[in-house]
């Protein structure tokens, strides 16, 4: 319901003597003016952004010179709009000013001063009744249309409530300096409030800050909230309608997460009566904002907000993964949604392997072509595929495709299951003697009557792409050159491409094989961290665990690392990769989803470790050639 709609209802019914839950159209000015809304926080001190309007330029200047620089500088007259200078220091200010108040460059009017204000943005919603002021649980709307912020401004494109960014006292601060006094100040100007006060707050480096107010219940962040509320909600109502005293309400602890379902191409023009479907299969609640039904009874879209789908968890990257099933239940062809909300809030740095490895391969392609040029062929790498196990051939199929993209040429050589031991040291035998090949792959594990030590023992030292040999390990162990193992080295190269200290820090790796546990914290000694190696027979894992500054988890076994095991901000590098049996689908050794709302980066499954590890194939294979041409 609008201001305008609202004042002639609560109006008319006071005047009959008749309860109603909403302010009167004089109180609703705090919405509808900003002038007034500013002069009270001045006149009342309430926190909020300075704002002053000058039509002389002197005092305009004295002004700007003694606040706080940026400063934002705004021509409020007939170019409002292209008139916005943001001036970083006095000089700037200077030049803005004279520009548009001494050379009237367009037109006489006046200039607005407000402090530039940086911070994230939250809701703050309370019950109002005179000075009794009683809270809601606090919500960020996402004003963007797209994931990651970007694109057009909306009404909202999603909420949530349980704010990490908002402390317990941040909450306190708010509800004193900005709520109570508000409605403490409405009191004594003679307009008292009866209904919701919505602060719209910015949490800034100078404390929080009143953005505007207004004179009702948000949206989409009411959607979030009162499903929340565990009381009556016509207490409330009934309480704030007749003047008495404010019920105390129950709050739900979970957290909620709401997604709307926009027309495709809103907030700019959009098609509308597409057929919506599987609402009956959603299970959180689903509020209609944009809809009607035909004749048949389907539900059509109506509008460019068209639905918000609100779920409900005990923490916000549960509510985030539900709402984000949910919502995938829904099918209509002309709906589109984000995916994130909430996501920057709780979301610990995604530490991207997919991004960085392809970084690292064009890098590999560009060094390949040199050295081809002086050497006069291309790397060759030489990949043994035993049997028919479906993870490995997935594996050496991205590893040949790597080679494509790094110019590296490849020799895919299959065998069965059954082969011999004797047939496959000799294709081992052949590969060596073959000065052509420059490197040999097997890719592991091999079948059980095949001893893979004795395979990797057989692969010639200067064509161990996997750093695997004894020889090279035992470099690795001494600090000597050698060719590094492909996944521990990659781990690295993530690390400190994320900008992780690890120089003094306490390291946790989780997992002890030679393939990655062992030779990954070797690695991080020598980069001067701390490390411990658990294994499955470490006691109370978890105590060990919440020590590390990072942790890495190469277990190969799903849920093993949860969020209450890891440190808050701690970087977590998740190595495992297996398969959850009730989706099918790719995951490593950590719950994800709970360990990000708590870890300070995290790397993905699938996306993290993997394509790192192909990466540092492909730099080891190059390694290779290079040292056999040397
Ligand atoms: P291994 O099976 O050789 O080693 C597993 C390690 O985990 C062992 O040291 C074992 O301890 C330990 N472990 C097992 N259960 C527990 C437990 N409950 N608590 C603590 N430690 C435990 O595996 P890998 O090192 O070869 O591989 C680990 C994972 O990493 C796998 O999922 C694999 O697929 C994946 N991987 C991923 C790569 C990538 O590029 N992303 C590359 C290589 C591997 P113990 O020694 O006491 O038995």
């Amino acid at each position: 319901m609008c201001p305008h709609q609202r004042e002639i209802i609560v109006d008319a019914f006071r005047a009959a003597g008749m309860a109603i839950f909403g302010h009167t159209a004089a109180a609703t000015n705090i919405e509808s003016s900003k002038e007034f809304a500013k002069k009270l926080m001045v006149k009342y001190d309430i926190p909020t952004s300075c704002y002053q309007s000058f039509t002389d330029y002197k005092e305009a200047l004295a002004f700007v010179s003694a606040r706080p620089f940026p400063a934002v500088l705004k021509y409020d007259g007939l170019a409002a709009g292209k008139g916005v200078v943001i001036a970083a220091d006095l000089a700037e200010a200077d030049a803005a000013l004279k520009d548009m108040l001494l050379d009237a460059h367009f037109g006489h009017g006046k200039v607005v001063v407000e402090d530039y204000l940086e911070g994230p943005e939250f809701s703050f919603m309370c019950f109002v009744n005179g000075s009794q002021v009683v809270p809601m649980p606090l919500s960020q709307d996402h004003k963007r249309a797209y994931d990651g912020d970007r694109g057009p401004n909306t009404g909202g494109m999603g909420a949530y409530t349980g704010l990490p960014f908002i402390s317990e006292e941040d909450k306190a601060y708010a509800f004193q300096n900005i709520l109570q006094k508000t409605a403490d100040a409405m009191v004594s100007e003679g307009l008292p409030l009866s209904g919701v006060l919505y602060g719209g707050l910015m949490k800034t480096r100078d404390g929080i800050k009143v953005i505007e107010f207004n004179a009702r219940f948000g949206d989409p962040e009411t959607e979030v909230v009162l499903p929340l509320l565990e009381s009556d909600i016509y207490e409330m109502f009934y309480a704030v309608a007749t003047g008495a005293k404010l019920p105390t309400p129950v709050w739900s602890s979970e957290r909620t997460l709401g997604i709307v379902l926009a027309s495709k191409g809103y907030p700019g023009d959009y098609e509308k009566g597409f057929v919506i479907e599987g609402l009956d299969q959603v299970n959180c609640k689903v509020y209609h904002m944009g809809t009607k039904a035909d004749e048949q009874g389907r539900i059509l879209t109506a509008g460019g907000r068209v639905m918000i789908a609100v779920a409900k968890a005990p923490t916000l990257p549960e509510a985030l993964e539900k709402a984000n099933a949910e919502v995938d239940k829904i099918q209509c062809e002309n709906l589109f949604h984000r995916r994130d909300i909430a996501r920057k809030a709780f979301g610990a740095r995604v530490i991207d392997g997919k991004v960085l490895s392809a970084e690292i391969k064009e890098d590999v392609r560009a060094r390949v072509s040199e050295a081809a040029a002086q050497y006069g062929r291309v790397p060759c790498l030489a990949v043994i595929l035993v049997g028919d196990n479906p993870a490995s051939q997935s594996y050496v199929k991205g590893k040949i495709k790597a080679c494509e993209v790094c110019g590296i040429e490849s020799r895919l050589i299959t065998l069965s299951a059954e082969v011999s031991r004797e047939d496959l040291l000799a294709q081992i035998a052949a590969l060596n003697a073959d000065a052509a090949v420059d490197g040999i792959l097997v890719q592991l594990p091999l079948p059980k009557h095949i001893d893979e030590d004795e395979v990797i023992d057989a692969i010639a030292i200067e064509k161990d792409v996997d750093g695997f040999h004894p020889l090279n390990v035992a470099r690795l162990n001494l600090s000597r050159p050698c060719i590094l193992p492909c996944t521990p080295k990659g781990i690295i190269r993530m690390l400190k491409s994320a900008g992780v200290k690890l120089s003094g820090a306490k390291a946790v790796v989780v997992g002890r094989s030679n393939i990655v546990g062992k030779p990954v914290a070797k690695l991080l000694l020598d980069e001067n961290a701390t490390v411990t190696i658990a294994h499955s027979r470490t006691r109370d894992l978890a105590a060990v665990t919440r020590e590390a500054d990072v942790l890495v988890a190469a277990v190969g076994r799903m849920g093993t690392i949860t969020a209450d095991m890891v440190k808050p901000g701690a970087v977590v590098i998740d190595v495992g990769v297996n398969r959850n049996p009730e989706t099918g689908k790719l995951c490593g050794d950590v719950d994800y989803a709970g360990v990000s709302a708590v870890a300070s980066a995290i790397t993905p499954v699938p996306g993290g470790v993997g394509p790192m590890t192909i990466a540092m194939l492909m730099e080891n294979t190059l390694e290779c050639f290079i040292n056999r041409n040397k």
